[in-house]
């Protein structure tokens, strides 16, 4: 619909596809950019429905936002899109297929619980399915990423997502110029981009580098999910070491000038731990805050997390500590707090206990064996299920 739109110019349609993406990311989507809440008719539910243990989230359903955020971006030139797009790859998206890159999960969820006694969802992944579509569509996706990280029009350059790569680009009739990222995003925000013109004599064009909403304190495009507080620094660019007047058009950065080889850019942005609330309409979310850092949602294990996670409550007022693991999870970045966890002893009493909270990225998660996780943790006892259900 978004091709036939932009190819044809036919307003109907494009006027349709923006109000359908208005409703989607506005009151249908999960905070890892998973859509779909109602596995039984593989689509959206009602608005602002977004139930944690039995969202479906399909693989495909990520991969196809992610396909409709970029041509939406190709619409508009907007960075919103390519913000919903990272969130939706990096979270949502390759969550789908295991670290061993052969198993993988059809459903994407917000939570693993035990209730009855049984572990909620698809909780473990397979090497494939009976109807096999996310396993062979992933396959096809991942090949791909590389056509997201740069777009161009006219004598523009963008910068969308920020992996290390060097990509040769004609800027202008037979101008070609050489591009190379250098990053250890998302775990660190500092990106050097080498701009290298083939042309001695330099050349002029401009670079459009996206800042990213959650650098600037906006963690969704819409009012479905916000940040509780502020980034403690800001991003910062720089070009040759001379700091730039952060003047944003539609989410980007713009540095047109004669660009001549030896030229860098540097972009900093804050990677922060943050804590992020929903959107007061969303019943399952009331009273609990997810926790990110950069565009990375976080989620507990049972494995790190004393065998449980539906039983832990998150206190907001603390300190999270950054750990990179090199070893865990073909290489992570931790986050460690502090849960106080609810032990129910019997039918009459239970106990608390003050505990480690360790989480690792949602992306990583079922990658340790079955059991529980989850990506949404109430901050106070009355938004306990276990106590409340
Ligand atoms: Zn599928």
């Amino acid at each position: 619909m978004a091709d036939v739109a932009s190819l044809t110019n036919n307003l109907e349609y494009l006027n349709a596809i923006t109000k359908i993406w208005e409703n989607a990311f506005t009151k249908k989507t999960y905070i890892t950019g998973g859509l779909g809440q109602a596995g039984n008719w593989e689509g959206f539910g009602p608005d602002y429905e977004l139930s944690n243990h039995s969202a479906y989230c399909e693989t495909c359903a990520a991969i196809a936002s992610v396909y409709w955020n970029h041509r939406m971006f190709m619409m508009y030139g907007d960075a919103k899109y390519i913000d919903v797009l990272e969130r939706t790859l990096y979270n949502g998206l390759i969550s789908g297929i295991g670290l061993d890159g052969k198993t993988f999960n059809y459903e994407n969820p917000m939570e693993y619980t035990i209730k009855n006694g049984k572990l909620t969802g698809e909780n473990k992944r397979s090497p494939w399915f009976t109807c096999s579509c996310c396993p062979t569509n992933i396959c096809r996706f991942m090949p791909s990423i590389p056509g997201y990280i740069y777009a161009q029009k006219d004598n523009r350059v963008y910068v969308n997502l920020f992996i290390s790569n060097t990509s040769t680009m004609e800027v202008s009739p037979k101008e070609n110029v050489t591009i190379t990222q250098t990053s250890n995003y998302p775990w660190e925000g500092n990106i050097k981009i080498n701009v290298e013109p083939q042309n001695k004599k330099g050349l002029q064009y401009a670079m459009y580098v996206r800042i990213p909403g959650w650098a600037k304190n906006q963690a969704f495009p819409t009012d479905l999910y916000a940040y509780k507080g502020t980034l403690v620094k800001e991003v910062s660019v720089k070009v040759n070491g001379q700091p730039l007047e952060l003047k944003l058009e539609n989410g980007y950065i713009a540095i047109d000038r004669l660009w001549k080889k030896g030229d860098v850019i540097e972009v900093d942005l804050p990677m922060e731990v943050r804590q992020t609330i929903a959107n007061a309409k969303v019943k399952d979310d009331i009273g609990k805050i997810a926790i990110e850092y950069g565009p990375i949602v976080y989620c507990a294990e049972f494995v790190d997390n004393n065998g449980h996670t539906s039983n832990l409550i998150v206190p907001e007022k603390q300190q999270f500590q950054t750990s990179f693991q090199p070893n865990l999870l073909n290489g992570v970045m931790t986050l460690k707090g502090t849960a106080n966890a609810i032990n129910i002893l019997d039918d009459s009493s239970v106990n608390t206990t003050t505990q480690p909270l360790v989480l690792i990225p949602y992306y990583a998660r079922s990658n340790r064996g079955q059991g529980e996780m989850r990506v949404w943790f109430p901050t106070k006892i009355k938004n306990l299920e276990i106590l409340t259900e």
